[in-house]
Order: C-alpha cells, then structure tokens, then sequence
C-alpha cells in the first residue's frame, strides 16, 4: 500500500467551485500536510488569482476564454485554456490531482491526471460514466490510484475496504430528493430554476444541484458505482433519506447492512480522498447520533422519473450512459437559463436517448463523438419544443 511523504503536492482543478473550495478549506486547516502546487479555474478568474495570492501555488490555468490579465508580478506559471490544462497536469510534479470541474469538461483532465501518473481524487463523476472502462484501465496500466469523492461512493469505498467486495449483495445509495423532495409533483410543472437551486442540506454548484432535483444525479452515481465497484447495475438501489446523513450503505450475503454516517459535509470524503490510505481526523464537529433522525423512503417515480431513465440507460450500456449525460447536461443548462421547464428535462433526455444509438464505444474519439452527437441532437429538440 503506497505511504503519504509529507506535505502531499496536490493540484487543485475547478478549484473556484463548490468542491475546489472545499478542498482548499481542508488544506488551509492541515496546512502541514499538504501543498497546493496547482489551481484552475474557468472563468471565476477574480476568485482563482485571490485563491493564488493564499495558497502561493507554482502553477494556475484559466480555461474559459477572457480579457488579457492584468500584467502582475506573480510568482506562478500561468497556463491557458484546454491544452494548457493538460500541460499544467503534465509538466508539474504533484502526487494528486483533485478533479473538482463540473460536467463532461472534467473528462480529459482526469484521463491526462493518470497518464501523467498521478493518483485522482474524483469528484468529477461524468468522468465515470462516460469513460468508466477505459479510465480504470488505464489507471491499472499506469498504477495509479482513483479515490472517490462524490459522498456516496467515498462511502462505500471505505465500506468494501473494511468488508471485501466478495461479500456485497447489495449497493444502497442514499439521494436527498433535492430542493423538491416535499413538493406535490403538479408544483413542479412550472417550477423556477431559482426554487430548484435552493438544496435543503448541500450547497453545491448548480448543475449538480439541479441534477439533485431531477435525480438524473442518482442516476449518473449508478453508472458510478456500477463502474467503481464493478457490481451489477440490478444490486445498486436507491432510497430517499431526507436528512443526509447516511451516505450509503452495503448489503452482505448474511443479509446485514452496514452504513456510513456523518454530517452532510463534503470535506469529510474529499479530506479522506487526499489523506488516502490514512483517515485523519477532520475537526468539523461529529454527528450527535442523540439529536439526529434518520429516516428512508422509497422513490416516487411519478416525481423523478430520470432515475429510471438513466438506470435503462446504464443497463442499455454502450453509447446510452454517455448519451444520457450529454442530454441532461443540456437539457439541465438550459433549465437554468428558464428555456425550458423542469420536466422538459425528463422530455429531451428522454428523446435524445429514443434515438438508435447503435455507436461502438472503443476509444476516446467514439466516446467524445458521441458526447458531441448527442448534445446536437438535445440542442435541436429543445429549439423544435421552443418553436412549437
Ligand atoms: P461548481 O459549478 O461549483 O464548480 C465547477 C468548477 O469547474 C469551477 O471551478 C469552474 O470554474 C470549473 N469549470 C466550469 N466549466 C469548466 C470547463 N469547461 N473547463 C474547466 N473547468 C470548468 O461544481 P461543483 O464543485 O459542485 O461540482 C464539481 C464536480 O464534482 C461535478 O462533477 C459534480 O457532479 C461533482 N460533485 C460535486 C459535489 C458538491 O458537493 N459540489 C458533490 C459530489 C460530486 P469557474 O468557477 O471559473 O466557472
Ligand atoms: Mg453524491
């Protein structure tokens, strides 16, 4: 098993965002340990320059297009845009890379992290379900290690490590049900995206919150842990737990099930990603197990109907994970912008994926013509639904 050297060099990507920051908090209570070597950001380039100006890194990269910077008597590298990213990853020498980028841009940086052999703390689940196959593989061809940081499978991550995978009849991912979860579903039909943003226990980007509505968020953690714990698609259940708490569980072959609990806050699974193998303690105060109430139910289709979309999907398998990512992903941004409406979602991704998509998935190039395919065909629904 590898041994942490003291301080950890870390790279930091999409680190103006709600993980990036997150992982930059831990950093700054554990300042011993680690050393921020690199950050990036897309187009927050205020909050990434005052984000160097602490944390003194080596290297940053700006990966949006902007206005020419200022010029400043900065003491690090400045890399620009997508290739300046992968070169960032390349050229600096650092023991881990947090990918914190939202989307399906979090691909490439996370298949450049293991090519430049460097262990991946993974927050970046779109990774996973479009490229599951060959980001494992690769990773065994490179030795290195993909830590999970999205709060589900850092929980079961540490889960099969205490209790082997051969002994798992069952994966439970825990799903919060989002800012909708209390609302009749005949309220969501017209449902504003600033209502959808508004989580009741994780504050999270916005994608990802409106994904945490609809569920298609579940439904791409499937694919995840599917991917992750090569377990079958049909033992991965999903249950709502309104408090957030227990953040996933196993089911063993005696028909026992064992639980992760803890405060709904992300910098206990990033923390455990970038200390890994060690567990340290985290100092953000503990659950009182007295005080709190944990409750499951189970899901409403009528109200999410993305998660049963995205698990025919995953079962589909092929071109249709990756096709479901895209169409949401669109469908989602497009949400944002009042466009189109929350169920809309559901419609195009539904019509995306209706489509024959008989792709062979055999390498990056497939996998991003896809992407690409599948997002033109969402962009015309959505201006067809428009016109009409
Ligand atoms: P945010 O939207 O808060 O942050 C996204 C980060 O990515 C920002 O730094 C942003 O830069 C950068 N970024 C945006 N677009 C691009 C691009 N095209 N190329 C490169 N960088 C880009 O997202 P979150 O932190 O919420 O989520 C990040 C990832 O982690 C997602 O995949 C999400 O599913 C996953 N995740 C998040 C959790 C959370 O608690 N937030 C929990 C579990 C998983 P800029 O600020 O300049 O726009
Ligand atoms: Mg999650």
């Amino acid at each position: 098993m590898k041994k942490n050297c003291h301080p950890k060099r870390i790279i930091i990507l999409g680190s103006t965002g709600s993980i990036g920051c997150n992982a930059l908090d831990i950093v700054r209570n554990k300042n011993k340990l680690f050393k921020v070597v690199a950050l990036s950001c897309h187009s927050a380039v205020k909050k990434l320059l005052g984000q160097a100006e602490e944390f003194k890194p080596e290297a940053v990269c700006i990966t949006g297009k902007t206005a020419p910077l200022p010029a400043a008597d900065c003491s690090y590298r400045l890399y620009k845009g997508t290739e300046g990213l992968t070169a960032m990853i390349h050229e600096l020498k650092a023991d881990m890379v947090v990918n914190g980028i939202a989307g399906a841009s979090g691909l490439l940086p996370s298949l450049e992290t293991i090519k430049s052999h460097k262990d991946l703390a993974l927050a970046n689940k779109e990774t996973v379900v479009m490229a599951g196959n060959l980001l494992f593989n690769l990773a065994k061809k490179h030795k290195t290690d993909i830590i999970p940081v999205d709060s589900e499978h850092s929980a079961l991550f540490f889960l099969t490590r205490n209790h082997g995978l051969n002994t798992i009849a069952e994966m439970i991912l825990t799903a919060s049900g989002g800012a909708v979860r209390d609302m009749p579903v005949e309220q969501l039909h017209d449902i504003t995206p600033a209502a959808v943003l508004r989580h009741p226990n994780w504050d999270m980007g916005a994608k990802i919150t409106i994904d945490s509505a609809t569920m298609a968020n579940k439904a791409l953690e499937v694919m995840e842990a599917h991917h992750f714990f090569k377990i079958d698609i049909a033992n991965i259940k999903v249950v709502i737990h309104p408090q957030s708490y227990v953040h996933s569980l196993i089911r063993t072959v005696d028909g026992s099930l064992y639980a992760q609990i803890s405060k709904p806050d992300m910098r206990i699974p990033i923390q455990n990603a970038l200390t890994y193998p060690e567990l340290l303690p985290v100092g953000h105060g503990e659950l009182d197990i007295e005080k709190c109430t944990i409750s499951f139910r189970p899901v409403d289709p009528t109200k999410y109907p993305m998660l049963s979309l995205g698990i025919n999907a995953a079962v589909t398998g092929g071109a249709y994970p990756i096709v479901f990512n895209a169409a949401n992903e669109v469908a989602a941004a497009c949400f944002l912008k009042s466009q189109i409406s929350f169920f809309d979602i559901t419609m195009i991704t539904e019509k995306t994926l209706a489509h024959n998509w008989i792709n062979l998935v055999n390498s990056l190039d497939d996998i991003l013509h896809i992407d690409k395919q599948a997002r033109n065909k969402a962009l015309q629904l959505i201006e067809r639904r428009n016109r009409t």
